[in-house]
C-alpha cells in the first residue's frame, strides 16, 4: 500500500496524512469522447434545432430502443418526470405499493402522481420481496413499483403473477439498471413500463434526463402527448401534461456515452473484481455479489458492514474512510419512511420493514468508474482489512480523544 499501516496513528482520521491526495466519490460521472461531444452541438446550433422532440432525441430513442431491446422508449428531461408520467399515464388512483429502501425520488413521483406510497419490506438482495408485497395488498392497490436497486432485476415473475392475481399495474424505477438483464433478457422490457434515469452520476449519462421504456403502444403515444403538454398538434391538447421533454444537448451527451458505455462497464467490471478479491476474508465485510448468469452494468460496489464481526460500525468505517479521501457513501439511509412526508403519512411503517430498516445501517457504496485504478481499489479493501484488524485500537484512541 503506498501509505504505512502499521500504526494507527498513521490514520488520517488520527494523525496520518489521507491515503488519496484526492477525493474517490461514487457516481463520479463518466462522459465519453468530449470532441464527439462537439461535433454533435456544432450541427445541433447549424440545424437551430434545440429542443421539442429534435432529431438527436429521436436518435437516442431508437438506439435505445435496438439497445434494450423494447418497442418504445421515450425520453425525459430527468428520470423523476420520467418516473411522475410513467405514473401518471396509468390513470389509477389508489395506493401503489414500493420499497422504502429506495431514492426518495421513486416516492415522490407517486406522490406527485396522485397515488399514495405504501411501503414493502425487502429481500437478502435489497429488492422488494414478493410475500411483502402480498401482504401489503388491499382493496385500494392500484400497482406494484419494484425497484431494480443496484441494477439487479426484481423477482419479475413473482411480481408479474401477483399483478396478474389482484389486476395491478407492474412498474418499475430502472434508474440503476440501464444495460443489465433479467434471465438473459435487458430490463426495460418488463411489466407496463420501465423508468429510467440519464442523471449524471448513473452509468449512462445526458447531464440530466431520463427515459421510459414500454412495449405497450397506447401507453407510449400517452407518454409522447403528456411529455409535451398534451399536445396533439400545433392548437389541440387532447389530455393533461407537463413538459417533460429533453432538449437536443442532453441528447447529444446521450449519444456520445453510448458510444463508450460498454467500455465504461468493463472498467467497473474490472474493478468490482478486484474489490471482491482484495475484501475476501475480511470478517464482517460482505459484498453484494451479482448473479453471474446475468449482465451487470456493475456501476455500484455495495458492502454490508456487520458491526459484531467487524468489530466497528459502518459509521465509524465510513469516518475512517471519509478522513482518507475515499467518499464511500450510504445508501438510501434512512430509507423512504423516516423521511418526511412519509413519516408523517404512516409513522408506524417500520414495523413492516425490518430488513430495510437493519440494512440502512449497514450498507456502504465504494467509489469505482474511471477514476480509480485497480491499485487504488486493493488499497481501499487493504485499508478496510486494517480498520477490521485495528478495530479495538482504533476505538480505543477514539475514546480516549473524546
Ligand atoms: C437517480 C434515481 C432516480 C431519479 O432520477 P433523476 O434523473 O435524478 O431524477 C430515481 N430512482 C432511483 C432509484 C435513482 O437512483
Amino acid at each position: 500500500m503506498s501509505k504505512d499501516m502499521r500504526s494507527t496513528a498513521s490514520l488520517a482520521c488520527f494523525t496520518g496524512e489521507p491515503l488519496f491526495p484526492e477525493t474517490l466519490s461514487v457516481g463520479r460521472p463518466q462522459s465519453g469522447d468530449t470532441d464527439r461531444f462537439f461535433d454533435r452541438l456544432r450541427d445541433m446550433f447549424s440545424r437551430n434545432w434545440l429542443t421539442n422532440h429534435g432529431p438527436m432525441v429521436q436518435e437516442l430513442e431508437a438506439a435505445v430502443e435496438v439497445r434494450l431491446d423494447v418497442k418504445h422508449a421515450i425520453a425525459f428531461c430527468n428520470g423523476t418526470v420520467a418516473l411522475e408520467m410513467m405514473l401518471r399515464a396509468q390513470e389509477i388512483k389508489g395506493e401503489v405499493i414500493v420499497p422504502s429502501f429506495t431514492f426518495i425520488a421513486t416516492v415522490h413521483a407517486i406522490r406527485a402522481a396522485g397515488l399514495m406510497p405504501v411501503f414493502s419490506d425487502i429481500g437478502s438482495t435489497h429488492l422488494l420481496d414478493p410475500d411483502a408485497v402480498e401482504r401489503a395488498v388491499t382493496p385500494n392497490t392500484a400497482a406494484i413499483l419494484g425497484v431494480h436497486t443496484w441494477g439487479q432485476g426484481c423477482e419479475i415473475e413473482r411480481l408479474q403473477f401477483l399483478a396478474d392475481q389482484h389486476g395491478l399495474k407492474l412498474l418499475f424505477d430502472a434508474a440503476h439498471a440501464f444495460d443489465c438483464t433479467y434471465r438473459g433478457r435487458p430490463l426495460g422490457g418488463f411489466g407496463v413500463c420501465e423508468a429510467f434515469s440519464l442523471h449524471a452520476t448513473k452509468v449512462f449519462h445526458s447531464f440530466e434526463g431520463g427515459l421510459v421504456t414500454t412495449q405497450d403502444d397506447a401507453v407510449a403515444h400517452r407518454l409522447r402527448l403528456m411529455r409535451n403538454f398534451g399536445f396533439s398538434d400545433y392548437d389541440t391538447v387532447v389530455c393533461a401534461g407537463g413538459n417533460g421533454k429533453l432538449s437536443e444537448p442532453a441528447a447529444a451527451m446521450a449519444l456520445t456515452n453510448l458510444e463508450s458505455l460498454s467500455s465504461f462497464i468493463s472498467v467497473n467490471r474490472e474493478l468490482h473484481e478486484v474489490y471482491r478479491r482484495s475484501l475476501q476474508g475480511i470478517p464482517g465485510v460482505g459484498l453484494l455479489d451479482y448473479d453471474p448468469r446475468e449482465r451487470q452494468n456493475h456501476q455500484y460496489v455495495v458492502l454490508e458492514i456487520d458491526q459484531d464481526g467487524f468489530g466497528m460500525s459502518r459509521d465509524q468505517l465510513l469516518r475512517i474512510l471519509q478522513a482518507e479521501n475515499i467518499l464511500a457513501r450510504r445508501y438510501f439511509y434512512p430509507s423512504c419512511h423516516r423521511m418526511e412526508p412519509y413519516r408523517t403519512l404512516d409513522p408506524e411503517a417500520g414495523h413492516r420493514l425490518p430488513v430495510t430498516t437493519s440494512l440502512c445501517e449497514r450498507v456502504l457504496v465504494l467509489p469505482t468508474g474511471g477514476q480509480i485504478a485497480p491499485i487504488d481499489a486493493e488499497d481501499i479493501a487493504h485499508l478496510i482489512g486494517f480498520c477490521q484488524r485495528e478495530a479495538g485500537a482504533i476505538r480505543a484512541r477514539w475514546e480516549h480523544d473524546a
